[in-house]
């Protein structure tokens, strides 16, 4: 998961071109496709949640190899560790796009593709923003999601959401401010003001 500076900027340009490519392909379809593919984004990108929260819970904190890089991050959180691109469009490729063609149509493979491409985005924007504060007014903006990202850094369990809380509650993952006090003060992890 090392991909140094370079690597970690490519990532959002790479699927931000990619998304706008899918968007612009699907302005050339029929309105009634544009409609299908509107929806299937919608659902792909309410989805990118639960993909976010078992994707950080079960591959990050638990799958050999994976588990250590991530502590790397968890170590060094400004560092520039990440999934690799390849790395990441293969298993959008293989787990959700080639499934979704082969059950639906490719209209809808690519319309839930595009909306779990701009949770990976967001994902990694709020990631970042969390991380290197900048910029500053997201950084204000998105200080309940820093506390509680913040909390699952110094606490290595728990609050596996970082765009949304929702999944901890469900999956009773949650942890709570009062937790936070003590496990940050062990590891001097800072907080935003
Ligand atoms: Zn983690
Ligand atoms: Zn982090």
């Amino acid at each position: 998961m090392v991909n140094g500076k370079l690597g970690y900027y490519a990532d959002f340009i790479i699927y931000a071109v990619l998304l706008v490519a899918l968007v612009a392909l699907t302005l050339e379809g029929s309105r009634s496709d544009q409609l299908i593919w509107l929806g299937a984004a919608i659902a792909g990108a309410a989805s990118w949640t639960l993909v976010e929260y078992v994707m950080h819970r079960f591959v990050f904190h638990r799958m050999p190899i994976v588990t250590d890089l991530h502590h790397a991050h968890h170590a060094s959180p400004r560092a520039y560790l990440g999934t690799p691109t390849w790395l990441s469009l293969l298993i959008l490729g293989v787990l959700f796009f080639l499934p979704l063609w082969r059950l639906f149509t490719l209209n809808i493979a690519f319309g839930a593709i595009s909306g779990l491409i701009m949770g990976w985005l967001w994902y990694g924007i709020v990631h970042h923003v969390i991380h290197y504060r900048r910029p500053r007014r997201l950084a204000i903006a998105l200080k309940a999601a820093s506390h509680r990202h913040l909390r699952h850094h110094a606490a290595a369990y728990g609050n596996f959401g970082v765009t949304t809380p929702v999944w901890d509650y469900v999956f009773g993952t949650h942890i709570s401010s009062g937790a936070r006090v003590k496990a940050i003060a062990s590891r001097k992890l800072e907080l935003p003001e």
